[in-house]
């Protein structure tokens, strides 16, 4: 079946309507699902998490590729349809949940236990709601090696921005401190049902086999860099005075003289090594 007749077969099953707020738009591009395979390197020894499986367009390419498949979706008028016409694939799990809740870990032990190699995270992801389950992903310390990602060019460029740029953010560091991140191909909205109103683009997360800095407390890190970015105009010295530890700004300034940092800099002007080095002397120099 086409991606168009399968989502007509959807509309004619008379349950479900396309919802915004939802941010679903269907992909019809066959050669752009055989450029995704592609570039998720997909092998039947890969276990893959599907983020929102629409319609189910993307997952039976995953399905045909992958070992294993489970596809998370959060509107409850999909279900019957993603059952009905993937259910007989013996590898499909699908839960009927919304992703930023769901536990992937236990998932994830239990593909590894069952021998798959590689753990991967695929999904044209719902615009509302990209940069949440990214930073979801990075935060839970999840056990994935690689994740292919539709998302809007905004946020692609934010992937891959440079420090001192005002793409540059939170979650440019979260992702590169983890991970290599590539803008692998653009995607027209002209591929979509319904048309989005912005252009995206496809982003490959390949994890770092090591990461460029030894951090004892990934959450810290993550706190200190959203601290950073919070109020991003303002000097560290100042932005960092509302991490819940801080004393005040002589504790912050030790801190960051501590990690040899100018404590004069803003948070977008420093590297991801050097927010790595910030938050694994954090909390030793606290006294
Ligand atoms: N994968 C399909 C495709 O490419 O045609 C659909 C992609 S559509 C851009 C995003 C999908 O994510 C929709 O099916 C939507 O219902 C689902 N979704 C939205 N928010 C979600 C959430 N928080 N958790 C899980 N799925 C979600």
């Amino acid at each position: 079946m086409t991606p168009m007749e399968k989502i007509r077969l959807l509309q004619q099953s008379g349950s479900f309507q396309f919802t915004k707020s939802l941010g679903q738009n269907f992909l019809t591009d066959e050669n752009i699902l055989r450029k995704m395979a592609v570039t998720a390197k997909l092998t039947k020894a890969d276990a893959v998490i599907e983020i929102g499986p629409g319609a189910g367009i993307v997952t039976e390419m995953l399905l045909q590729e992958a070992g294993s498949v489970l596809a998370v979706e959060i509107d409850k008028s999909l279900i019957p349809f993603l059952q009905e016409t993937l259910g007989h694939y013996p590898h499909f799990t699908l839960w009927h949940q919304d992703v930023l809740k769901a536990n992937l870990a236990e998932w994830i032990t239990a593909q590894r236990a069952a021998g798959f190699q590689s753990i991967k995270v695929v999904g044209n992801l719902p615009y509302y709601v990209t940069t949440p389950i990214i930073m979801k992903l990075l935060e839970d310390g999840l056990d994935i090696d690689l994740m292919l990602f539709m998302i809007q060019k905004e946020v692609a460029q934010r992937l891959a921005a440079k420090p001192g740029t005002k793409d540059y953010g939170a979650l440019t560091v979260g992702a590169r401190f983890y991970c290599e991140a590539e803008k692998v191909f653009d995607v027209s909205p002209q591929v979509f049902i319904p048309r989005p109103k912005v252009a995206s683009a496809v982003v490959r997360l390949t994890r770092h086999e090591t990461p460029p800095a030894d951090i004892p407390d990934p959450a810290l890190f993550f706190q200190l860099v959203r601290a950073a970015f919070g109020q991003r105009r303002k000097t560290l010295l100042n932005a960092l005075g509302t991490m819940p530890d801080a004393v005040d700004k002589a504790d912050v300034a030790r801190r960051l003289n501590d990690a040899g940092i100018d404590a004069n800099r803003r948070g977008e002007t420093l590297s991801i090594e050097e927010f790595a080095r910030l938050a694994s002397v954090w909390p030793d120099s606290s006294d």
